[in-house]
């Protein structure tokens, strides 16, 4: 806003100082003008007094009236002629003079009327001693002395004029100047300010784009942490807390999963399921912490123990866990199992409550079968229960396969230990 105040301001200065410029200029013009023509006034108002003065002057000189026939029209001529000089000089300065002129005039027209009278009757030396009287004379030569002092007057007033002129053109260009400073100025503080403005706007879109990136980075950095959070929830969600095996969701997921695709793809399922032994016992004499930490020792057995891809061990409640192992044969399942046992009874857990052994043992069932769309997925594990209950019912710490023969449509069943179909296996 003062920007275009100032441009304003500038403008009206230049529109000032041309409109100045020229009404000087046409002033100018029209004084000088009228000094000419004031000037051109003097010198016929001067001619044409010579000529009236002349023409009555040769009338008396030849006493012959008719010579000065032409006097009234050159009296005319010289009155017009007055009239427009003091017209023209009216609000002059040298008004004054031209009207002292007009006076002196008369008083010479008074002079000739009367040698006019004196010739029409004829007395010519009369008209003649008028003529020369010191009067007539004198007057004649007032004329002539105060028409040069009007010129020269004219002519003061004329460079007067003049010089004021070149005054007001002075003025007029230094407001010229004046404006175009100002426009300079203004031009300089507006580039100037936009300058600075653009120089923000640069460092303010900068602080932006940093702080953007900044927030992107947070945001980045929330969302792998929430990523891994959540990672972290997910694996919780599906870990046992005590033993750090695949919890029971997981087992349930995991198994409904391999026993849609083992029945996709009409590949073998094999699952075991596994008791500690006298567990109640251990309890009751070493405690409960000692129960939890001989729990934690089994699942990192199974850990060690189940190792290939696609094999999972979980806690599936208690201290029962299982073994799910998609594709396995009779054989590696019956291997698996055996080698479960046998790496527990390994670890030499003390364990004299036992009948079993004086050492933690386990039991275990195993189930194998290539699933059909008649069976329901819960059989397989009822089976391996089933098994379960068999290793425990022979005498614990053995790994018994369920026996299709027994039970071909996996009825949980177990077969009878005296069956000679029965496929055990045991330590
Ligand atoms: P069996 O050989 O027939 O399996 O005998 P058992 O004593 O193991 O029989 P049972 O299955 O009835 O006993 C299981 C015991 O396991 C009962 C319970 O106190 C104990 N138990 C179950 N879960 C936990 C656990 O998380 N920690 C501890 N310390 N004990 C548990
Ligand atoms: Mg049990
Ligand atoms: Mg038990």
């Amino acid at each position: 806003m003062r920007f275009i105040s100032s441009i304003h301001v500038a403008i009206g200065l230049l529109l000032v100082a041309f409109a100045g410029g020229f009404y000087t200029d046409f002033k100018a013009e029209q004084r000088h003008d009228q000094s000419v023509r004031i000037q051109l006034g003097l010198e016929r108002m001067l001619r044409l007094n010579q000529g009236l003065t002349s023409a009555i002057a040769m009338a008396v000189l030849e006493k012959n009236s008719l010579r000065a026939a032409s006097y009234p029209s050159l009296l005319i001529e010289l009155e017009a002629t007055m009239r427009d000089v003091l017209n023209q000089t009216r609000a002059m300065m040298l008004a004054s003079d031209v009207q002292a002129l007009n006076e002196e005039q008369k008083a010479l027209r008074a002079v000739e009327t009367e040698v006019f009278e004196l010739m029409r009757q004829d007395r010519w030396p009369e008209a003649f001693g008028a003529l020369l009287a010191s009067d007539y004379g004198m007057a004649l030569k007032l004329y002539e002395i105060n028409s040069e002092a009007a010129v020269g007057a004219l002519t003061i007033e004329l460079t007067n004029t003049i010089r004021e002129h070149n005054q007001m053109r002075l003025l007029t260009l230094a407001l010229r100047l004046a404006a175009v400073l100002l426009l300079l100025w203004t031009g300089w503080r507006y580039s100037t300010r936009l300058q600075v403005e653009l120089t923000e706007q640069s460092r303010l879109r900068a602080a932006l784009a940093l702080s953007n990136a900044d927030l992107e980075n947070k945001v980045q950095q929330r969302t792998q942490a929430l990523k891994a959070v959540n990672h972290q929830l997910e694996i919780l969600s599906v870990t046992d807390g005590l033993t750090q095996l695949a919890n029971r969701r997981r087992f349930d997921a995991v198994w409904t999963d391999e026993w849609q695709r083992a029945l996709r793809l009409g590949t073998p399922l094999a699952i075991i399921m596994l008791d500690v032994d006298h567990f109640k016992a251990y309890n009751d004499h070493y405690g409960h912490q000692q129960g939890d930490a001989c729990l934690r020792r089994v699942g990192e057995v199974l850990l060690a123990t189940v190792r290939r891809a696609g094999e999972l061990a979980a806690r599936y409640g208690g201290e029962e866990f299982v073994v799910v192992m998609p594709g396995a044969s009779v054989a590696h399942a019956m291997a698996m199992a055996e080698a479960i046992r046998a790496n527990i009874e390994a670890t030499g857990m003390e364990h004299h409550y036992s009948p079993v052994a004086g050492v933690v043992t386990v039991s275990l069932g195993v189930a194998v079968k290539i699933p059909t769309s008649q069976d329901e997925r819960n059989s397989l594990v009822q089976a391996a229960d089933a098994a379960l209950y068999q290793a425990k019912h022979q005498g614990r710490n053995q790994a018994v396969l369920f026996s299709r023969h027994a039970s071909s449509d996996l009825t949980l069943k177990p077969k009878a230990p005296t069956d000679p179909g029965t496929t055990t296996a045991s330590a």
